[in-house]
């Protein structure tokens, strides 16, 4: 059996993905979602959400609503879901139980799937005879042979039951997969698959081919791990008698050591991401990354460029190596890129400076904050110098070569003093006048430029490594530097 022809008539595009809700929102979610929406987006198609919620055992709304709300933060907008609704509703299988039920009985009428009363003992049983034959594990077909009509009273009687798929047991199921090509399976290898379980909810595979064929799905775009479920999915179809959507199984996110990626190997959580600071805009730019490539081979583009080019020909079907350090890097690019006056907002909208500090104070620190950090995150860390007493030894403010020390404790601080002094006089308190004030000194004294600087960035900053010393300075202020300059001579006495 193969995909249906689509009589010549292209329905609309629509694609889904359809997230479990169990546990935090996986990137790999937005990874699909993300070449759901812009495949959708670039045939002008409709990008739908369902939320796969039958395991009742693992299924939370906090996790849905997660989902939701990482959807929503990525700019991942979809057309149609539980939480904006759409014609093709309830899009919450939990709330669809009475359609699998209505659907299931046609399969059973037609002799496409039959119940089947086995309890788990004798499933168990039979699975352990195969383990010691060593033959292909699976349901042994016992109650496909009964009369359908006795199966079907025993079943109104309450007797416990699950229905199943009757899959033929000779031939093969061929689909093709839009990345792969033609994928074939032995319908011998292919287990009578449970519909409906004993407690009446569907299992995946029932309520997902039901849904997408309700829902009009034209393109079901997965993960590859599904493909062993797509035969499955098939038969379904053919059994139902419905018109298969195109399939395309997508390289799964792989950890460094290529098994598929992990949280014990990889944060997985999209919180993760979005409380690390990562830019949505540079997470889905990674995301592609990892799954598609520009016409022209750049690694940097825009949600848009990507919608705009996009072609199932440019997706790449190697398992793509999830690289943290190549999002940091890319989101210190999109960070670097941010205009001085957004990021400046930024810094303030997400607390990442105290609150109050007046919006110049934030714009002059904007661009030299933007070249330091990599994650929103390091923002408190690499700024704190701006706010806090410095802490520091006095010994970190003596020069040294070497390991070796280039100017004494009285040294520095006479120098110190002069410079106090200088920056006292300063006509007026800008970067290019401290510096050329601080070159004048180094050409009348002992010191050195690179000897000096690295003492005021300690008295200023406390640190070896910060933004630029004057600029720093420049935003610290007169007074405030002018103090900072007291407290390391203080230090030195
Ligand atoms: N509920 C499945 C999941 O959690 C859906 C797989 C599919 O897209 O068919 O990923």
């Amino acid at each position: 059996m193969g995909n249906s022809p689509m009589n010549g008539k292209a329905r609309p595009v629509r694609v889904r993905i359809a997230p479990s809700p169990t546990g935090d929102p996986h990137v790999g979610t937005a990874y699909i979602a993300l070449f759901n929406l812009c495949f959708a987006r670039h045939c002008g198609g409709r990008f739908v959400l369902r939320i796969e919620d039958t395991d009742q055992a693992r299924s939370t709304r906090e996790s849905e609503q997660a989902i939701f709300d990482a959807l929503h933060w990525l700019g991942l907008d979809y057309d149609e879901g539980p939480d904006v609704g759409g014609d093709c509703g309830p899009y919450r299988q939990s709330e669809r139980l009475d359609i699998y039920r209505r659907e299931v009985q046609k399969l059973l009428d037609s002799g496409h799937a039959y119940y089947c009363f086995c309890t788990a003992e004798r499933l168990a049983e039979v699975r352990a005879a195969q383990q010691q034959r060593k033959d292909r594990i699976g349901y042994d077909g016992h109650c496909r042979t009964l009369d359908r009509d006795e199966a079907a009273r025993r079943a109104a009687a309450g007797e416990p039951h699950v229905i199943r798929l009757a899959v033929p047991t000779e031939g093969e199921t061929t689909f093709h997969d839009q990345l792969r090509g033609p994928i074939t399976f032995q319908n011998s290898t292919i287990d009578d698959q449970v519909l409906l379980k004993s407690d009446g909810f569907p299992t995946y595979h029932l309520a997902n081919v039901v849904d997408d064929h309700l829902m009009g799905i034209t393109h079901v775009c997965r993960a590859e791990e599904w493909i062993t479920s797509t035969p499955k999915h098939v038969l379904l179809y053919g059994a139902f008698g419905w018109e298969f959507p195109e399939f395309v199984h997508m390289p799964l996110l792989r950890n460094q050591d290529r098994s598929k990626i992990s949280k014990r190997k990889n944060p997985t959580s999209l919180d993760w991401y979005r409380e690390q600071g990562f830019l949505p805009e540079a997470l889905l730019n990674f995301l592609g990354l990892m799954g598609y490539s520009m016409p022209d081979g750049r690694e940097v583009f825009s949600l848009q460029e990507m919608i705009d080019s996009f072609s199932w020909d440019r997706v790449k079907t190697g398992g793509p190596v999830f690289d943290l350090e190549k999002l940091d890097w890319l989101n210190g690019e999109y960070i670097r890129a941010m205009p001085a006056e957004a990021f400046a907002a930024r810094m303030a909208a997400d607390r990442l400076v105290p609150e109050g500090t007046p919006d110049t104070t934030l714009l002059a620190m904007a661009p030299m904050v933007q070249q330091r950090v990599k994650r929103l995150c390091e923002v408190p860390d690499a700024t704190a110098y701006f706010w806090r007493e410095l802490d520091y030894p006095a010994t970190d403010l003596l020069p040294s070569k070497k390991g070796q020390p280039v100017h004494d404790a009285v040294e520095t601080r006479a120098v110190l003093e002069q410079v106090r002094s200088v920056f006292e006089q300063l006509p007026q308190w800008t970067t290019e006048a401290m510096e050329s004030a601080m070159r004048a000194l180094c050409d009348e004294s002992e010191w050195k430029p690179r000897d000096l600087f690295m003492t005021l960035r300690i008295a200023a900053t406390g640190r070896a490594v910060s933004t630029p010393l004057f600029e720093t300075m420049e935003v610290l202020g007169r007074e405030e530097s002018l103090k900072r300059l007291s407290t390391a001579i203080g230090r030195l006495s």
